[in-house]
């Protein structure tokens, strides 16, 4: 699978039918964690959010995979198609896309987590390279379709997204967060879990908390969705944009994309504290927490 989609990429670039965004990537760190900023001038020709709702006011017909552009195309399943971003600002950028209209606001079935993760280590074991997977579901998630798709991504060489160090959760039923972080996210370690239901389970720790948290700040539910083999992570939002950077899943381990200098200063300047702003900030312990002597928290 992999051939075909470095093969179909590298077609579909020459024909003009994708559209590959070059961009300068300046690695930095925030507060020890590795992010990298990328500047992308030319980004702004490819259709928004509001471009996409515009075209159409049935969502259906707003989606760009009924049917997928067929050179686009890498593998067709049973229930999902595989298919390459056609705007693509990193190469091989691509998507699992559901073969009926589903909504992206409604969570990932079980099935979407299982067809989702089997594409991920198909990648991973096939390229040689690690990869993200990323679903970005709301209005203030950054999603622009709304048609559901999961997207998926090789991580640069040498990076490390910061969920890697976080460490595990005291307890088993509860999300692990990191403290060097200002956002409020919720981590499912993995555990080498490979079941179908442990996998519902494990967005489920990470998805519910991002659900309590919106709910809190009496918000629709907004949240982004990243996953490697080793872990999941729920990020909720409230606010899709700042300085018209937007920002969606990809922002919330530390990539994030500038369409001019003046954008890539503000970006410089903040850095993940932009998720605190665009999201909730890190408080990991809900209402009702008490501190207990030896310093760890009783819920
Ligand atoms: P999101 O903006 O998170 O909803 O993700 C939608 C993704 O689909 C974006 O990365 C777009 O670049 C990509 N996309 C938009 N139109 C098409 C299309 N016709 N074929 C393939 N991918 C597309």
């Amino acid at each position: 699978m992999y051939g075909a989609i470095e093969s179909r990429f590298a077609e579909a670039v020459k024909s003009g039918n994708l559209i590959f965004t070059q961009t300068t990537q300046i690695p930095a760190k925030y507060n020890g964690v590795d992010v990298i900023y990328t500047l992308a001038p030319a980004l702004a020709k490819k259709p928004g959010k509001a471009e996409v709702e515009k075209n159409s006011s049935d969502p259906a017909q707003a989606s760009p995979w009924l049917p997928p552009q067929e050179d686009l195309v890498i593998e067709k399943q049973d229930k999902y198609t595989v298919v390459l971003n056609k705007f693509a600002v990193a190469k091989y950028h691509f998507l699992l896309v559901t073969n009926e209209f589903e909504k992206q606001t409604k969570p990932l079935s079980p099935g979407d987590l299982r067809a989702a993760f089997d594409l991920l280590k198909k990648a991973n074991s096939e390229s040689g390279k690690r990869h993200v997977g990323f679903y970005n579901s709301g209005t203030n998630s950054g999603a622009s379709i709304p048609h559901r798709h999961v997207q998926f991504l090789t991580l640069p060489d040498s990076f490390v997204p910061f969920p890697d160090q976080t460490p595990h959760a005291r307890k088993a039923n509860m999300p692990a967060s990191d403290t060097r972080v200002p956002f409020a996210h919720f981590i499912a370690h993995l555990d080498n879990t490979d079941d179908e239901e442990l996998l519902a389970d494990k967005y489920m720790l990470a998805l519910s908390r991002a659900i309590t948290t919106c709910a809190r700040h009496q918000v629709p539910l907004s949240y982004n969705l990243v996953f490697t083999e080793q872990w999941m992570m729920a990020t909720p939002r409230c606010q899709d944009k700042v300085n018209d950077i937007s920002i969606n899943s990809l922002g919330t381990i530390g990539l994030i994309l500038a369409k001019s200098d003046e954008q890539l200063k503000y970006v410089e300047k903040h850095g993940l504290g932009l998720l605190e702003e665009l999201g909730f900030a890190n408080v990991p312990e809900p209402e009702g927490a008490t501190e207990i002597d030896d310093g760890y928290i009783k819920y």
